[in-house]
């Protein structure tokens, strides 16, 4: 980007930035942790790689070259500050516990008041505030007589309360290549090489250890009340969700991600009506993370294979074209829970092995693991079921034989 004064380009690799707070990542303190300085506005203050608001940074810079935004503009933060505390909790500054979100993201404006006032442009990376959501499925629920409104947590329009909380990734690259079991020179290095060499600082900066990835993030859906959730005598009903914008929105039916979403809704409303709490985390990992143009691109290799859409080609053909099964990765997933100091779950609205090996060798306990049920499976998403329960996803029904798994269950494309 050029500096308007003189043209030249603002180079990030050899900024001195030896006037930026220091970061000690997993310190018990925010003081002693230091602040997350992302600013494009004082370079000298920078202490990480990358800019704030995720993928957002893109836009942002299009607004700046586009004369719409000030490269100066400061957030006013004036009464943004959360409407639910959340933690400290001793996971916040236990070793490696959290490695990919800033503990102290939602409380910049408390915790870091005195930088702030000395000039220092922190920004919060987690927001925290209350909604109502209407899902129809709920409304249904109520419809129906499986729910029962009560005017605290659910309200006859099947309109739910809930606290939610907005979440930016915020990496310590030495800890996320302790996660993926590689050398932190060689994280660096491919995430340098993958985004067409976008952060220099990767390579240049070893001193920089703390990375704010162009990525989209994670929202946390809480049902009842927050600070329940730390607390191991209260039922805990939580689903971790990974985003799937043709079905969570569009309700497309080659997959089970709506159903399951609004059924873990439904689930955390139950739950939290007798007494416990619920949760669900959303994540930004589109089309098992490898973007719906990918996923598209398989729905049409599986549905045009000889033989027609079947459970046994399944896993292969997102190979065939992504090169990997599955690029969620599930190894950062448990960080949200143990920023909001989980330590149990004891209903796991899920089927997924992975997730499940990731929050238990996080060290929380899951209780019990509720699947899915039978009748909320779309006709045409039985061929992802069936190929995910013979791969490992939990059932306490009966797991699909090949001679099942060759069955075409798929619609066709034309059909
Ligand atoms: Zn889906």
């Amino acid at each position: 980007m050029s500096d308007a004064a003189t043209g030249h380009i603002r180079l990030t690799s050899h900024s001195g930035g030896s006037g930026a707070p220091p970061i000690h990542w997993g310190a018990p303190t925010a003081a002693e942790r230091g602040p997350v300085i992302g600013t494009t506005t004082t370079r000298a203050d920078r202490n990480v790689i990358g800019t704030h608001s995720g993928s957002y940074g893109v836009y942002r810079a299009l607004a700046v070259a586009a004369g719409k935004l000030s490269r100066q503009h400061r957030a006013d933060l004036t009464d943004t500050t959360p409407t639910d505390t959340v933690g400290p909790f001793p996971q916040w500054s236990e070793p490696d516990a959290i490695v990919s979100l800033d503990p102290w993201g939602a409380t910049v404006a408390d915790v870091f008041a005195a930088d702030l006032a000395a000039g220092r442009d922190i920004r919060p990376t987690i927001a925290v505030t209350k909604a109502h959501v209407i899902v129809p499925e709920i409304a249904d629920a109520v419809a129906r007589g499986r729910l029962v409104p009560d005017g605290r947590l659910l309200f006859p329009s099947g309109a739910a309360l809930v606290t939610k909380a907005a979440i930016e990734p915020v990496w310590y690259l030495p800890g996320v290549a302790q996660r993926f079991g590689c050398s932190e020179a060689d994280l660096r290095r491919a995430l340098f090489e993958e985004t067409g060499g976008m952060y220099p600082e990767l390579v240049t900066r070893s001193d920089l250890e703390v990375f704010l990835p162009p990525i989209g993030g994670q929202t946390v859906y809480i049902f009842g009340t927050p600070a329940d959730l730390a607390d191991p005598r209260v039922e805990l009903t939580a689903r971790v969700h990974d985003e799937c914008n043709g079905s969570d929105v569009f309700g497309s039916d080659i997959c089970t991600c709506r159903p399951y979403l609004t059924h873990a809704i439904e689930e955390c409303i139950v739950g939290a009506q007798n007494g416990g709490v619920g949760l669900v985390v959303y994540s930004r990992k589109e089309g098992r993370a490898l973007g719906e143009v990918t996923k598209f691109l398989v729905y049409n290799a599986r549905k045009r294979q000889e033989g027609g859409d079947t459970a046994e080609m399944y896993f292969t053909r997102t190979e065939c074209v992504a090169g990997v099964q599955d690029m969620r990765f599930q190894e950062l997933m448990p960080d949200v829970l143990q920023w909001l100091g989980i330590k149990k779950i004891h209903r796991l609205v899920s089927m997924s092995d992975m997730k499940y090996d990731a929050i238990t060798g996080s060290g929380i306990e899951v209780g019990e693991r509720v699947d899915l049920p039978d009748d909320l499976i779309p006709a045409d998403a039985r061929v992802e079921i069936d190929a995910k329960i013979a791969a490992g996803y939990f059932t306490p029904g009966a797991v699909p034989d090949a001679d099942e798994l060759r069955k075409a269950k798929g619609r066709s494309l034309d059909a």
